[in-house]
């Protein structure tokens, strides 16, 4: 007779108490759904972003689906970061879940959503290129009352699946600045300006980072820690997300 390990055993018994559910409408989830945030209706109801898309920021944008094309604000205004990815448009069951994850604290939801993002972000991005894996950080006032940053949730799932390293500790921010909601782009800019640093005696000589967080908005927060990390050496920042306002 074989034995099963204890580990299997533990998941079935918590698979009994805590059956998978879909994040959002809570039905059962079948077995090969059941590390997935969503069931299938609700999956169906996301709009994923797909190519064509602003080369720099990862606007829906038409065009050719292999030319390289460059957004309005952009050719204005062209970011520090190389390129920006994500995942789907920041509504519907997406936004429930992040909402539940963020707000709520569930982690278990932002774990799953997390893995979701690390399945799909082989369409857009190459994960071997990076050195090291980043996430956005949160002022240490902000995660004292918050519990987690759930940037570095989302980040854990990405380096699961690639073998590259989280670093959470060398990209800080430094100042709170007042919320970001409710701001226009040019005041959400200046809100955010030099609240980010790079550790001291970081070196990032070269290195090619990959900055992890939960939604793009405007891009100013992602902007300034690309600034911050290109400052300090690094030779390429690119951001990947779960959403986009
Ligand atoms: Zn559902
Ligand atoms: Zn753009």
């Amino acid at each position: 007779m074989i034995f099963p390990e204890k580990s299997h055993i533990l998941s079935s018994i918590t698979a009994l108490i805590f059956p998978p559910l879909c994040l959002t409408c809570g039905e059962l989830l079948s077995e090969e759904m059941k590390t997935q945030p969503f069931c299938s209706l609700c999956r169906s109801q996301i709009n994923f972003i797909t190519n064509p898309v602003c080369t720099l920021c990862g606007l829906p944008f038409p065009g050719a689906e292999d030319e390289i094309r460059f957004c309005g604000e952009c050719i204005v205004d062209p970011p520090p970061f190389s390129r920006a990815r994500a995942m789907g448009v920041f509504k519907g069951p997406l936004l429930e879940a992040i909402h539940l994850f963020k707000f709520q604290g569930n982690m278990p939801a932002g774990e799953r959503l997390g893995k979701m993002m690390a399945l799909w972000v082989n369409d857009c991005l190459t994960l071997p290129n990076y050195d090291a894996i980043l996430p956005v950080p949160l002022h240490a006032s902000k995660l004292r009352q918050r519990g987690f940053n759930q940037s570095l949730v989302l980040a854990r799932q990405i380096a699961k699946v690639s073998s590259i390293n989280v670093n959470a500790l060398t990209l800080k921010k430094v100042v709170q600045g007042a919320p970001q909601v409710g701001l226009g782009r040019e005041e959400r800019r200046e809100n955010v300006r030099g609240t980010f640093a790079v550790k001291d005696s970081e070196d990032l000589g070269g290195m090619k980072i990959l900055l992890v967080d939960d939604v793009y908005t405007t891009g100013s927060t992602v902007r300034e820690c690309a600034v911050a990390l290109m400052k300090e050496g690094a030779s390429e920042v690119d951001v990947l997300t779960l959403a986009r306002a």
